[in-house]
């Protein structure tokens, strides 16, 4: 029978264990497992929406998480770490509800897990905080490999990105996506969860890595910058004002390009059309594209010696001329 669901954000559920159940959790105990003696709910561990720190796991993060929870015990307060006041993971499920979208529009995705505890007098308290729906909140507690940034795909943590989590970059905020978990290590109920939907939090720990340290490097100046981070020679970490004097010199830069092209794509219509006057025999249209593989500097002397050579050409002799070299106020001199 699939326990009932008592609560608005589906955190916990309950319900009495079945046949199913019953064999699933007999893998967990040292005696064969009575119904009467146990206490079934259910909780929503994780989820694919973007939680308050800017994260979210990935649904083949959460496909690897519902099979590295099962089995795992879940925390309620300290004194749980004792055997019988313990509740376990004994199935999880990833449930994907095509009829609601996450903030970014993709299918909500969730991991969904069913856990047991005994019922003892120490754990009446607990259960009476399940079903009243106090107990809702669970936070997960495990290990991913990789932390993979939403604008770009690579690793937030490599050099390959350059997004920072919570920063809008090509039009969309950046969140980070939790990737090839590693390990499971606990669960909890927590009272404010990270997690939107779920009500879930995860904690985070550290993993070894092989990955080299980031160098930080020195320089105020976008060129003393660069020059540290090739110096450096592997991956390299810069601070937010360092940041923001690349990100200005590159935007200068920008600017800059777009003059210079506008006075080249000026410079190559003068030459052409100097060049129809100078040079009257010429393929406009190969000069064209000869023009496309000069350098600026190069049209530019071209520029400079066709409108010299033009000059020349304009400047002739008048067929006619007074004696005194004066022109005529009146056209008679060109009268025959
Ligand atoms: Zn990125």
């Amino acid at each position: 029978m699939e326990p009932l669901s008592i609560t608005k954000n589906a955190g916990t559920a309950v319900g009495a264990p079945d046949e199913e159940a019953l064999g699933l959790i007999a893998r967990f105990t040292r005696s064969t497992p009575k119904a009467e003696d146990l206490y079934i709910f259910t909780v929503t561990l994780c989820d694919n929406e973007i939680d308050r720190d800017n994260e979210r796991f990935s649904v083949e993060a959460l496909q690897t998480l519902s099979e590295l929870f099962v089995g795992v015990t879940g925390i309620f307060d300290h004194s749980m770490k004792s055997s019988d006041q313990t509740a376990r993971i004994y199935k999880t499920q990833v449930i994907r509800d095509e009829s609601k979208l996450t903030s970014y529009g993709e299918p909500y995705v969730r991991l969904k897990a069913w856990c047991y505890m005994l019922r003892t007098p120490k754990n009446q308290e607990l259960i009476d905080e399940i079903e009243g729906g106090i107990k809702k909140e669970v936070s997960v507690s495990c290990s991913v490999q990789a932390k993979l940034c939403s604008v770009c795909g690579h690793d937030l943590r490599s050099h390959e990105c350059c997004h920072a989590v919570g920063e809008t970059a090509q039009g969309k905020t950046c969140h980070a996506i939790l990737s090839e978990p590693t390990d499971a290590y606990e669960w909890s109920f927590v009272a404010v969860p990270a997690q939107k939907n779920a009500g879930v939090s995860k904690s985070m720990r550290k993993i070894a890595s092989t990955k080299k340290q980031d160098t930080t490097v020195s320089g105020k100046t976008p060129e003393d910058i660069m020059k540290a981070a090739v110096a450096a020679g592997g991956n390299v970490s810069l601070t937010p004002s360092q940041l923001q004097a690349m990100a200005s010199y590159l935007e200068i830069m920008k600017s800059d390009a777009a003059l210079v092209k506008e006075q080249r794509q000026d410079a190559e219509k003068d030459v052409l059309a100097l060049a129809a006057f100078t040079l009257p025999e010429a393929d406009t249209v190969m000069l064209g594209e000869m023009l496309g593989k000069l350098s600026s500097r190069e049209i530019e002397m071209l520029r400079k010696a066709l409108g010299a050579r033009g000059d020349a050409l304009t400047v002739c002799t008048p067929a006619f001329r007074q004696e005194d070299g004066k022109a005529a106020p009146d056209n008679s001199p060109f009268k025959i």
